[in-house]
């Protein structure tokens, strides 16, 4: 196991990829934190599946967009671990519409759990990490941010806007023992996804050259390289999958 006392932090971890990467890491040794905002019982059931492998899980409720919120989340996390290795700042939403009937509050929304989420939870952790001299950040970004989209506009900005702070980051904590990294996966099977209208995904998987979306195990297995001692040369990377749509 290549994780075996190794803690770590998910957020958005009660369904989708969140939940992957949770389940994933566990299944290489981690004890994990299970940070959600609101659906309590999924989130109980990702910390029993982690209980059942032996890993020590906890329920970490938090608003990633919440600074204070953020905070006491982290004080209770590091109270319960003693010490945080790997933080996988995953939470995230989308609220679509074209840029001409996207008004501010919805702007702001997206930016704030999507980018304000992320510096955040980095925050909370960073210093902590650095003590230790030891500490993996894994940010999920999209192919979104890297090619925009039709209706993203507020999504593509958060994201492409996590894909540069990752890179400023890499650079400011590498002589610290943190590696700082994103992937950015394509369109993945999850509750996100669920509502494209079928005309759209028979359009999008036309693109795809492998033809079909991603699944959420595959970007667990992604983040789990990259946080585990194999992954230990790369920092700043933004690691793309997304069978081959943007190459
Ligand atoms: P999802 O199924 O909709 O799950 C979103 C997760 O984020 C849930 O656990 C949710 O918790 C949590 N969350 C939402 N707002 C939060 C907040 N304010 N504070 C804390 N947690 C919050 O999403 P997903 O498809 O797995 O996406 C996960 C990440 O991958 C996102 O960053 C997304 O942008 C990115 N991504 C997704 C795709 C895709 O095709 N699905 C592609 C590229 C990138 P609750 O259950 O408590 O609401």
């Amino acid at each position: 196991m290549n994780l075996k006392d190794r803690t770590a932090l998910v957020t958005g971890a009660s369904r989708g990829i969140g939940r992957a990467i949770a389940l994933g890491l566990a299944e290489e040794g981690a004890d994990v934190a299970v940070n959600y905002v609101s659906s309590d019982a999924a989130a109980r059931d990702v910390v029993d599946q982690i209980g059942k492998m032996g890993r020590r899980a906890i329920l970490a409720q938090a608003d990633v967009a919440d600074y204070p919120d953020t905070f006491r989340m982290a004080q209770q996390v590091l109270a319960e671990f003693g010490h945080l290795d790997i933080l996988v700042n995953n939470a995230g939403i989308n609220s679509d519409k074209t840029f001409v009937k996207m008004d501010h509050s919805s702007w702001r929304k997206v930016l704030a759990i999507n980018l304000d989420g992320v510096f955040n939870c980095t925050k909370a952790f960073i210093e902590q990490m650095i003590a230790q001299q030891y500490g993996r950040v894994v940010n999920i970004t999209s192919v979104i941010g890297q090619i925009g989209n039709f209706g993203q506009a507020n999504y593509a900005a958060s994201k492409a806007g996590v894909a540069a702070f990752t890179k400023s980051l890499a650079k400011e904590l590498a002589g610290k023992g943190i590696t700082v990294n994103a992937v950015a996966p394509g369109f993945v099977e999850t509750e996100m996804v669920s509502g494209v209208p079928e005309k759209v995904r028979a359009h999008l998987l036309q693109q795809i050259p492998l033809k079909r979306f991603g699944r959420t195990e595959e970007v667990a297995r992604a983040v789990v390289y990259i946080v585990s001692s194999d992954g230990d040369y790369i920092t700043g990377a933004e690691l793309s999958m997304n069978g081959g749509l943007l190459m």
